[in-house]
Order: C-alpha cells, then structure tokens, then sequence
C-alpha cells in the first residue's frame, strides 16, 4: 500500500508491536515521513473494530460521566484559547467528531451557534437531548452538507484515525466557503511525552509531524495558514485555508523522513525511564484526579458541570496554576 500524502510505495518498519504488546506494523515514508500502519485495515475491519471498542469503553457508562465532561471541557477552552483569533467572525461552524460537545459549548458561549457531527450515537444524542446542541449521530464520510455551507470547520483528534486522511481533507474542503479554514489538531508523532510503548495502536492509522499535516492539506487544495504545537509537544495543530489554495501541489522540508525516523529511534524506554518528567507525571495526574472528584462532588453529574463550565463568561473550578501558560494571540 502507498503512502496516502506522496504515493511513495518506499518505506521502513518502525514498531511491529501495538502498545499492548500484539502485532502491529507501522511504517515511515522515506519519502515525505508519513508513519502509518501497514497493511492498511480493511473498512470493515475498522468498524468492526470500532463497534466492539465501543462497547468496551461505555459498558457500565453508556454516557459520558461528569469527570470526562470536566476534563473534555478544560480542553475545548484552551483550544478555544488558541483558536479565537481564527475563529473571529465565522458564525457558521462544523466541528467534525464533536463527542460529548464540548467544543460546540464553548462556541455558543462565545456567541457562535456551531453544528456537530459524531459518530457514535450515546455522546452525540447526550449532546443533543442534554445540551440542546445540533449535533447529528454520523461521521464525515456519510454526511452529507452543501459546497460552501461553513466558515470553518474543526478536527479535533480525528484525522490520525482515517485510513485516507488526504481524501476526508478533500471532501471537508469541499463544505468550505470560499475563504472557509479547516482546523486539525492531531497527535504529534515528534512528541516524547508519552512512553515509546504507548505509541501504536490499532485505532491511530496515520502518525504526522506538522510538515506532512501541513502537506496533507496542501494536497487536498489548502494552504496553510498558522502551525501551533502544544506546550508538551504531544498534539500539533494547523489551520488551513481555501484561500490561496495550492491546487493539490504540497512541500515536504527536505530531510523530513530522516528527522521523524531519528526522533522515533532515540525515544527510547530506557531514556523514557531515565527522564524525571516521566516520574513526576504520575504526581500531577494523582494532582488532577483529587481536584476532578472535588469538581464533580460539587457538580454531581455530566449535565451540570457541562452547563455551569458552558455558560457565557464562566469561570473554571480548578485551580490551575500547573498548566503552562497558552501562547500570546
Ligand atoms: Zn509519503
């Protein structure tokens, strides 16, 4: 199988095992640095897979419980945060993978009445019948919107699942007007902060660095307009816009694939292990988990903390004087 951003059928192996110790191969593109799983899973093995994780993950809590509403709306502010700027002045909004909607309530906090879409039906009818947020139970692939229909459209987390990311770029583009950006935020394959282990899994078919994120919305007739990585260097973001589109014609920096191939070697276990911030992580999440029960004792359920955090102007409950400060603008 060739490389969905340059077609290059020329690629190494980098991990033959998932983070749980089963077979999973992943492969670099010698040529642009795109990592993805090869072979590439059959659609319906995708769904298979995604039906039966599914029930994994919400048996006992079809819905989504007042500590995942917290943390998911913690996350959809600082995005917000760092996204405003672009955001300004677009009132007609897709978030592609809206979940439980947080993104979505943060929005119509700020004034902008976006649309969702999410696939699975427990988070998306939560959203809907709990929130009063238009948020349709589908995916990209199956729904269906006029050209031109929105000012932006967001992707939180959700293109490192696809087995052609270029074409889901493609098809969103389509949805845009004519000066519409596409927001992506994905893991960054660069990023250390996790354990080497952790890294592969059978649900994240394609790994990016933010060139070959940038040059997958340049092949899908983008250009891109702004690059951001997290404070941690664990996600990247770029938005990329219709206007001064590039008509599918995208740039690889030279020496990509070595540089993402060097980085995957030497994220070692052992320096993984030998790194004080490995230690200290477990120290901050015990940290946070002790605020969360405080919050959600305080809150009690999913609904209310989604509604007191979404409201115009609210403040948030938890202290949070550890997390790095956002970027200026
Ligand atoms: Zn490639």
């Amino acid at each position: 199988m060739s490389c969905n951003l340059c077609d290059s059928l020329d690629a190494d192996v980098v991990s033959e095992i998932d983070r749980e110790g089963r077979p999973l191969r992943s492969v670099i593109c010698r040529a642009c640095g795109l990592v993805r799983t090869d072979p590439m899973p059959s659609e319906s093995r995708i769904e298979e897979y995604y039906a039966r994780e599914y029930r994994r993950s919400y048996k006992g809590s079809p819905r989504p419980t007042a500590r995942r509403v917290l943390r998911a709306m913690e996350v959809a502010r600082d995005r917000h945060e760092r996204l405003k700027p672009h955001l300004q002045g677009r009132q007609r909004v897709l978030d592609v993978g809206a979940s439980s909607g947080e993104f979505l309530q943060v929005l119509r906090a700020s004034g902008i009445s976006a649309a969702g879409i999410e696939p699975n039906e427990a988070y998306s009818s939560w959203a809907r019948d709990h929130l009063g947020l238009d948020v349709a139970s589908t995916d990209w692939s199956r729904a269906e919107f006029p050209a031109g229909r929105f000012d932006a459209i967001t992707l939180f987390h959700v293109l490192e699942h696809l087995a052609d990311p270029v074409g889901a770029l493609r098809r969103l583009a389509e949805w845009l007007t004519p000066d519409g950006l596409l927001v992506v935020e994905v893991p960054n394959v660069e990023g250390t902060c996790g354990s080497p282990r952790g890294r592969f899994h059978f649900a994240h078919l394609h790994h990016f660095n933010l060139v070959t994120l940038g040059a997958a919305g340049e092949r899908a007739g983008l250009s891109v307009a702004w690059r951001h990585t997290s404070a941690d260097g664990g996600n990247i973001t770029v938005v990329l816009s219709r206007r001064a589109a590039s008509a599918g014609t995208f740039t690889v920096t030279a020496g990509n694939h070595e540089r993402v191939a060097r980085l995957l070697r030497g994220h070692t276990a052992a320096r993984h292990y030998l790194s004080p911030r490995t230690w200290l992580r477990p120290l901050t999440k015990a940290a946070r988990h002790l605020r969360e029960t405080a919050v959600c004792l305080r809150y009690r359920t999913a609904e209310d903390v989604a509604r007191t955090l979404g409201a115009p102007g609210a403040g948030l409950p938890i202290d949070r004087d550890d997390r790095p400060a956002l970027p200026a603008g």
